[in-house]
C-alpha cells in the first residue's frame, strides 16, 4: 500500500517547503508515495510538478482534516513546516494535529532538517 505523507507549510515558511520538495524529488515522487496537503501548500506543490492530493486551506479546517486522517490511520507521516515567528488564527488546529500525531505515534517533522531526516528513513 502506498505511504500517505502529509505536507503543510505555514506561508512564511513555503519558499523553504518548496525547496525541499525539490530536493527530495526523487523520493517524494517514487509511486509508493501519495502526498496530501492543505490548500494552498498543494496548489504550490502541484505547480512545483508534484501529484498531491488537496484538502481544505489550513486556516479554515485542512489542518484539522488532516489530523482527522491520521487519527483514522490514513496517514503515515505529517511534514508540518512551521512558521514560530508568526501568529496563526488556527492555531488551535495546529496544537490539535500535532497532538493527535503524538496520540497516534506517527512521525512528524516540524522543519526541514527533521523533515529530511524522517524522508530518509522511508
Ligand atoms: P495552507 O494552510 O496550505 O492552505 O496555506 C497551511 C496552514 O496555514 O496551516
Amino acid at each position: 500500500m502506498k505511504k500517505k505523507i502529509a505536507i503543510i507549510a505555514h506561508n512564511g515558511k513555503k519558499a523553504e517547503m518548496v525547496q525541499f520538495l525539490n530536493e527530495n524529488r526523487e523520493i517524494l515522487q517514487s509511486k509508493a508515495i501519495h502526498l496530501i496537503a492543505t490548500g494552498t501548500t498543494g496548489a504550490k506543490t502541484e505547480t512545483a510538478g508534484f501529484e498531491v492530493e488537496k484538502l481544505l486551506s489550513g486556516p479554515i479546517g485542512g489542518d484539522a482534516q488532516i489530523a482527522a486522517k491520521v487519527a483514522e490511520g490514513q496517514i503515515q507521516m505529517v511534514i508540518f513546516f512551521r512558521d514560530p515567528m508568526d501568529k496563526h488564527p488556527h492555531e488551535p488546529d495546529i496544537f490539535m494535529l500535532m497532538r493527535i500525531c503524538d496520540v497516534h505515534n506517527i512521525p512528524l517533522a516540524t522543519n526541514p532538517a527533521t523533515a529530511k531526516l524522517l524522508i530518509q528513513g522511508i
